[in-house]
């Protein structure tokens, strides 16, 4: 069976980095829309200079072209045997249109692995982060600005995938291991219920 996963919280969480992690030990793709965003933007394509300065905010990319790349990338062969989605979605649309690209496509999430993190933490990371990466969205405004777009547009999704009942809550606060280990035993659970 794919191992369908995705992995939602706030900036500074962790996702990028479990999500590199689980596609290494598991063998399947990691998609994460802010990487594939910027690399748009880093080539200077149509999609890039239009979604150039939301980013530079902190802003969400409207919804109709996350989507059309996300349809596009969930129809590459690499997702057969799962992914792991990093970044997306990021809106109840955003979800809903999810769900019917996984019903056309005959799958449905394993699972939604929510990064559990104390906002102030996920602040300070973040500006730790900024020294080290330079990306420009990590200034101290515009990481407020993409915390509050997250508490207001992105964390319903909680609920939405809770009512789902593949909701499954993770401490993010430890270490790149200590969280690496608690994903490991949801995917373990997961294949001892899969039979
Ligand atoms: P990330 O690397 O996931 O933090 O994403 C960086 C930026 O890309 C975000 O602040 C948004 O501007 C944009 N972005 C990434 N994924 C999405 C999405 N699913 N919907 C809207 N905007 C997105």
């Amino acid at each position: 069976m794919p191992l369908d996963l995705l992995l939602l919280g706030p900036p500074g969480a962790g996702k990028g980095t479990q999500a590199k992690r689980l596609s290494g030990e598991h063998g399947i793709p990691q998609i994460a829309t802010g990487d594939m965003l910027r690399e748009a933007v880093a080539a200077g394509t149509e999609l890039g200079r239009r979604v150039e300065p939301i980013l530079a905010a902190g802003d969400l990319v409207p919804d109709d072209l996350v989507v059309a790349v996300m349809r596009e990338r969930l129809a590459r062969p690499d997702t057969q045997q799962g992914f792991v989605l990093d970044g997306f979605p990021r809106t109840i649309p955003q979800a809903e249109s999810l769900d019917e690209m996984l019903r056309q496509i005959e799958r449905r999430l394993a699972a939604v692995l929510e990064l559990q993190l104390d906002e102030e933490v996920a602040v300070r990371r973040l500006l730790g982060r900024a020294e080290q990466e330079r990306r420009s969205d990590d200034t101290p405004d515009v990481i407020r600005n993409r915390m509050r777009v997250y508490r207001e547009q992105t964390e319903p999704l909680v609920s939405y995938y809770m009512a789902r009942g593949i909701l499954v809550g993770i401490d993010a606060g430890g270490s790149v291991a200590e969280v690496a280990a608690e994903v490991e035993k949801v995917i373990e659970q997961l294949r001892v219920r899969a039979g």
